[in-house]
């Protein structure tokens, strides 16, 4: 895996996504000494000392030989032991939908139930923004929704059934722990290129934080095309482009064809039997 090469072609392409100045991502906490905690677990599958002397006796050059070794080799669930906690805000409803379909991480998010949302601040899609007619009349719908919620209020509606009238765009704030196997997940379905500008901003900005705090292990992550070396957007994946600067990624499209094709004539050769395995 030709990973810190690649991460130095993609440094422009990080730049360029990071221009965008919504969401506002910040890392609230996360568990100290996280690389050489991960490289102590990769250490105790096969290490008989007990793990506070794996943990002392570990030094700054094996840390990263056995991140190297462990991540390489996909063994991932050492990776867990490695927990963040991000501060989101200045992100769409839109995405917060989104983004807790993540399941494995925890979520804390503003409350429209309990908040009042009578000022409440949207996000403009750049599409709609690079248009000065539709951009106007977005936020016009914007003031309109703003009003009937007020006045909803007003009426006795409570802040739960007046949420109702609240747009996607309506801007949220969030908070999410998660561990770096979740996170690896996370970038590597949305900092993709064919991802929506919002939620590729906000896991690309997530990866940039993480690459300072634990760089042995975030080095290794990225969206699909840089980490498993496959895009398996097709179409899509041909307009992004960015599986064409990774060394040795390819479109899946038609080598998912390919594995499906030699899997079948390993079965016709009875090369797939168990028996001939063991
Ligand atoms: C390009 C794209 C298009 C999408 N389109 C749609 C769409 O049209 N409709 C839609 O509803 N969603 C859509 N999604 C959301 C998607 O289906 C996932 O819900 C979301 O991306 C979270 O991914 P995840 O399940 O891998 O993450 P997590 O929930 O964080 O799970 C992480 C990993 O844990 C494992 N895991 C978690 N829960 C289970 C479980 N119950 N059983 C077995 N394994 C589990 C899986 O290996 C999973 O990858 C889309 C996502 C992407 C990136």
């Amino acid at each position: 895996m030709e990973t810190i090469g690649t991460l130095a072609r993609l440094k422009n392409w990080f730049i360029e996504a990071n221009k965008i100045g919504t969401p506002a991502v910040e890392l609230l906490a996360y568990t100290p000494e996280p690389e050489k905690l991960v490289a102590v677990a990769a250490r105790r599958s096969y290490d008989k000392r007990s793990a506070k002397q794996i943990w002392e006796e570990m030094n700054d050059i094996e840390v990263p030989r056995l991140l190297d070794q462990v991540i390489g080799h996909r063994h991932l669930s050492v990776l867990e032991h490695a927990n963040f906690t991000f501060a989101i805000e200045g992100i769409s409803r839109a995405l917060s939908h989104q983004l807790v379909r993540h399941r494995i991480a925890s979520y804390t998010q503003q409350s429209q139930q309990r908040a009042s949302e009578q000022d409440f601040n949207f996000i403009i899609p750049p599409a709609i923004q690079g248009n000065l007619a539709l951009c106007r009349e977005f936020q016009e719908k914007m003031r309109e929704l703003a009003n009937f919620y007020r006045k909803a209020l007003d009426m006795g509606v409570t802040k739960g059934q007046a949420r109702y009238a609240l747009p996607n765009a309506c801007m949220t704030r969030i908070i999410m722990t998660t561990n770096a196997r979740s996170l690896f997940n996370l970038i590597s379905q949305r900092a993709c290129g064919v991802e929506e500008w919002e939620f590729r901003t906000l896991a690309i900005k997530m990866h940039m934080i993480l690459l300072t705090v634990a760089p042995n292990i975030f080095k290794y992550a990225g969206p699909k095309c840089v980490m498993d070396l496959i895009c398996p957007e097709g179409e899509e994946g041909k307009k992004c482009g960015l599986y064409k600067i990774i060394p040795g990624a390819v479109l899946c499209d038609g080598e998912r064809k390919m594995s499906a094709t030699r899997l079948q004539e390993l079965m016709k050769q009875e090369a797939y039997a168990i028996e001939k395995h063991q």
